[in-house]
C-alpha cells in the first residue's frame, strides 16, 4: 500500500490503517496517557493491566466500522475491522485499528476510505455517531455496547469487549482533542464502592474522598486502592497529573500506609474478582 504519513506503513495487504498519529498542525495538548497494547508495572510494581486498553483498541475499530458503513452506505460484512500491533516487547510499540475489505480483490472501499477528503469524512461520521450514542436512553442505559450502537452479528466474538464510551476516549486522545467529560470518574467511584462492598468488612476500609482526590479503599491496612481509567499512565517513568496528585494525598494521610496502586475502572467492572487476586498478590513497593 501507498505510504502515508499520517497513518505508518504495513504489511496488511488491502487494509488501511489509523494509528497513534498527530493529527496536522501544532499540538496544544499535552496527553500524559499510554494508548499502546505493551504491560508496564506501576511505580510500586503493581501489574499494568491492559484489557481495557485492549478492548477500547477493538471498540475503536468496531466503531470506525460502523462509520464506514454509514458512510458508504453498505453492509457491515463487507468491511472487515481489527486491531494490529499488540506488541509486548517494547513500551514504545505502536497499536493500529485497521479496516479492510473482506473480498479478497477487495470492492476498494477502504482505499477510497484512505483519500484525505474520504478519512476526514470518515473522522466528522464517528464523531456524530458518538454524539447520538451519548444522546437520550442510549446514552444513559448502554453501558458498553448494544444492537444499536457498535455490536452486529459479525462482531459477535468481540461482544463483551465493545464499548462506545472506550472508543470515544481513545479516539480523542489520537486526536488530541479534549472532550472527555466527568462521567467517567463518576463511574469510577461507583465500581471502586461496589468492589470493596463484596469483600469482608474488616479486610477494606472505604474513603469517600482522600484528601480532596475522591475515593480510596484501604486495603487489609497495607495499602491504598484508588481507580484508573484504562488509559491513564501509573508508570515510574510516566504519570498522569491526576494520579501524581493522588500519590500525593497518599505521602500527607496519617494512616503510615504508603503504598498505592490503581486498578482499572474497566478491569472493576468486567473482573473485580481479579482486582482481589491481583492485590492478595501483591507484596508492597
Ligand atoms: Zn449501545
Amino acid at each position: 500500500m501507498r505510504h502515508d504519513p499520517r497513518r505508518g506503513t504495513h504489511n496488511l495487504p488491502n487494509a488501511q490503517l489509523i494509528g497513534q498519529t498527530r493529527p496536522p498542525g501544532p499540538i496544544h495538548l499535552i496527553v500524559l496517557a499510554v494508548v499502546n497494547l505493551t504491560s508496564v508495572p506501576q511505580s510500586t510494581g503493581f501489574p499494568d493491566d491492559r484489557s481495557g486498553r485492549r478492548a477500547a483498541w477493538y471498540s475503536l475499530a468496531a466503531l470506525l466500522r460502523a462509520a464506514a458503513g454509514s458512510l458508504l452506505q453498505v453492509q457491515p460484512n463487507e468491511i472487515a475491522s481489527g486491531i494490529h500491533g499488540t506488541g509486548t516487547g517494547s513500551s514504545k510499540a505502536r497499536t493500529f485499528a485497521f479496516l479492510s475489505d473482506t473480498l479478497d480483490n477487495g470492492a476498494g472501499y477502504c482505499t477510497h476510505l484512505a483519500d484525505r477528503g474520504v478519512f476526514d469524512q470518515l473522522m466528522t461520521t464517528t464523531s456524530r455517531m458518538l454524539a447520538e450514542f451519548a444522546d437520550g436512553a442510549h446514552g444513559r442505559d448502554c453501558r458498553g455496547s448494544c444492537y444499536q450502537c457498535l455490536r452486529d452479528y459479525t462482531n459477535m466474538a468481540y461482544h463483551s469487549l465493545l464499548d462506545w464510551r472506550l472508543a470515544g476516549e481513545l479516539l480523542s486522545i489520537l486526536r488530541a482533542t479534549d472532550d472527555t467529560s466527568n462521567q467517567h470518574g463518576r463511574q469510577s467511584a461507583e465500581l471502586l464502592r461496589d468492589w470493596a462492598s463484596n469483600i469482608p468488612p474488616g479486610d477494606v476500609e472505604f474513603w469517600d474522598d482522600l484528601g480532596g482526590t475522591g475515593p480510596a479503599v484501604l486495603f487489609e491496612e497495607r495499602v491504598w486502592v484508588a481507580a484508573k481509567g484504562p488509559f491513564e499512565a501509573a508508570d515510574a517513568a510516566m504519570s498522569s497529573p491526576r494520579i501524581s496528585i493522588v500519590r500525593d494525598a497518599v505521602a500527607a494521610n496519617t494512616r503510615g500506609v504508603c503504598d498505592m496502586v490503581f486498578v482499572d475502572d474497566f478491569l472493576l467492572d468486567k473482573a473485580p474478582a481479579r482486582v482481589s487476586a491481583m492485590l492478595a498478590d501483591f507484596d508492597g513497593a
